[in-house]
């Protein structure tokens, strides 16, 4: 069994990580190599701060509003 990146394999790198046991078994499993990783965690990171910013955006309006 093949494990490779589903991140690597979209941008059309082989991205294969490793193998697993049984080898004879043609099943792909999907991971994410730590290069990846990093990049999603950073997405992640971002998403949340710029999520947080609009929250504190619309409170403000909201207290422009009704004080
Ligand atoms: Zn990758």
């Amino acid at each position: 069994m093949k494990i490779v990146c589903a991140w690597c394999l979209k941008e059309g790198k082989p991205g294969l990580m490793g193998e697993m046991e049984p080898k004879h078994d043609p099943t792909v499993s999907h991971g994410i190599c730590p290069e990846h990783r990093l990049q999603v965690e950073a997405e992640l990171i971002r998403t949340a701060e710029e999520a947080e910013r609009f929250r504190k955006e619309a409170e403000d309006l909201r207290r422009k509003v009704d004080p």
